[in-house]
């Protein structure tokens, strides 16, 4: 398979698209990024790297930070995580609030912001250091020392988190957060202002499509909870969209409000696309036309 023609067949393919939807404007850091910009890349097992367009371009991974809290905390941690946390869709947008109160303050799943701030409260707990421990993952995972925190995205998110805080302090009377509302949102905003390349994030993402190992070979997840975090971003990766990401792409797939999207094929590689213009759901316009693009010409996807 040459996998470079197969990425500029989809970037030409889906150029068309590029530039729709609507950029994230409830951070109004993320507001600023040009909507025009694509890129893809994929890391195969095999060590290969590819990639086109705007591939080595860092942007603000925003959600797509929830896989890797995910991950973190079923390496070190466990299963119980999922006594504070569900694992089914949602089926309502991302940050909605209606689910918590029937639910009593357990989140859906850990890909909604209710279920990411449980997890992230967990990490806190175990290291110390949620979101410096995420980046310092990111950075071996990825092999890129340079990878950061955007202290201007972090900042910006902080000032307009009021709907973080709501889901944060509605958990807290709950009983379901273990640190004080104001060390989890600063953590989780952190994370989620990382930024990365869809060259760092498809290399990042790589322990996945390996079933569990990481970069360096080491055990990070057995292969069982590979498979639980790929099933997981699978049904509630992409929120009340999964069911159509599924249908239109059929593989595991992370997006964020930046406008990446992490999709993985166990077994063979790692993509990652990224495309500011978001659906009215919160996932890039172009990233899941590409992913839909790639998939049906390959025939590559877990169906
Ligand atoms: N940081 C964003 C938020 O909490 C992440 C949302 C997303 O990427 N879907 O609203």
């Amino acid at each position: 398979m040459d996998y470079q023609a197969v990425l500029d067949e989809v970037a030409a393919a889906v150029a068309p698209q590029v530039g729709r939807g609507q950029v994230a404007r409830y951070i109004p850091a993320l507001a600023a990024v040009d909507p025009g910009r694509f890129g893809i890349a994929l890391a195969a097992v095999d060590g290969t790297v590819v990639g086109t367009g705007d591939w080595e371009v860092p942007f603000s991974i925003q959600s797509i930070s929830k896989a890797f809290s995910l991950a973190l905390v079923l390496a070190q941690d466990g299963e119980s995580i999922w006594r504070r946390v569900g694992r089914e869709p949602s089926g309502n947008p991302f940050n909605s609030l209606v689910q918590l109160e029937h639910e009593n303050g357990i989140p859906r799943n850990p890909f909604i912001n209710a279920g990411a701030l449980v997890v992230t409260d967990r990490l806190q707990s175990m290291t110390g250091d949620a979101s410096t421990t995420m980046l310092d993952f990111l950075r071996a995972e990825s092999g890129n020392p340079e990878l950061s925190f955007d202290a201007a995205v972090a900042a910006s998110e902080t000032e307009h988190g009021d709907r973080n805080a709501a889901l944060a302090h509605f958990m807290a009377s709950y009983g379901n957060l273990d640190n004080p509302v104001p060390t989890v949102l600063e953590h989780y905003f952190w994370q989620c202002s990382i930024e990365m390349s869809c060259r760092d994030l498809a290399l990042a993402g790589g322990f996945l499509a390996r079933h569990g190992l990481a970069a360096d070979g080491s055990r990070l997840l057995s292969r069982r909870e590979a498979k639980r975090i790929n099933a997981v971003m699978l049904t509630c990766g992409t929120y009340d969209a999964a069911g159509d990401f599924a249908y239109r792409v059929g593989l595991p797939g992370k997006s964020g409000v930046g406008g990446g999207i992490v999709a993985v094929i166990p077994g063979r590689c790692t993509l990652c696309v990224w495309s500011p213009g978001l659906d009215a759901r919160g996932n890039s316009v172009a990233g899941v036309a590409a992913l839909d693009h790639f998939t049906t010409i390959t025939g590559w996807s877990v169906f």
